[in-house]
């Protein structure tokens, strides 16, 4: 990310991604110019909230015209480094490892899956989707310019491994194991539980219902 991001609010940063995914798709089909409320509808975001993150980019919408496409695009490429791919090593090629393996991050982003890590003999030396895996062991010695990890191992192998990886330079970590790591505070940690989020899921459809529910 570049400096001038510093500027931008972490909860309007953290909406760049989606604006940009949308905007980019706009841009393929050949639009010009997008409404607030059009992109309101498509990423669900308040249009208020888009406007105020808009301007932050020094977009300000036109009544009756809204915003240029190119120029957001612009924008976003410059804050999110597109032309600059950040390398990401996943360890644990499990089922949740080896599904990430086969997803195609690049179509829409800028992070690649580089190379991947695994414990298990009948795993190392094969690769998945183009991404070659070896063998934990050779953590520190393979890693090379990466600096994203994913790490979709077993819990209890999560801390250990972390540490190894912030000893080898990685500045981010997505923690996909239910484990909560301990990491030195200039290190990066993203948690995603996907049996929590679930849980939470059904939990606000049984106690705050949508209202759009009952039209
Ligand atoms: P998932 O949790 O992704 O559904 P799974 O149920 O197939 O995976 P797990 O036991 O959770 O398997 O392990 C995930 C992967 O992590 C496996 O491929 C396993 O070989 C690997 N693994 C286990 N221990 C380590 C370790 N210390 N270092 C690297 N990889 C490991």
């Amino acid at each position: 990310m570049s400096g001038e991001q510093n500027k931008i609010p972490q909860a309007t940063a953290k909406r760049l991604p989606l604006y940009y995914r949308f905007l980019n798709n706009l841009h393929h089909q050949g639009k010009q110019r997008v409404s607030s409320k059009e992109l309101s509808e498509a990423v669900k975001v308040d249009s208020a909230t888009i406007r105020r993150d808009f301007s932050y980019f020094g977009a300000l919408g036109k009544k009756g015209y809204g915003y240029n496409v190119e120029y957001l695009l612009g924008f976003f490429r410059k804050t999110l480094d597109q032309d600059e791919v950040t390398k990401v090593a996943l360890i644990g090629v499990g089922n949740l490892g080896t599904a990430f393996l086969h997803y195609n991050f690049m179509k829409n982003n800028n992070t690649k899956i580089e190379l991947a890590f695994d414990a298990d003999p009948k795993k190392v030396g094969t690769d998945i989707g183009g991404v070659p895996i070896y063998h934990i062991d050779q953590l520190e010695e393979k890693l090379g310019s990466a600096s994203v990890a994913i790490l979709t191992v077993p819990s209890s192998e999560a801390q250990g491994i972390a540490e190894r990886l912030v000893e080898s330079g990685i500045v981010g970590v997505l923690n996909f194991t239910p484990a909560r790591i301990t990491v030195p505070e200039r290190i990066r940690v993203h948690h995603i539980d996907l049996a929590i989020e679930l849980q939470a899921l059904v939990y606000f459809i049984k106690h705050y219902p949508l209202e759009g529910e009952h039209e």
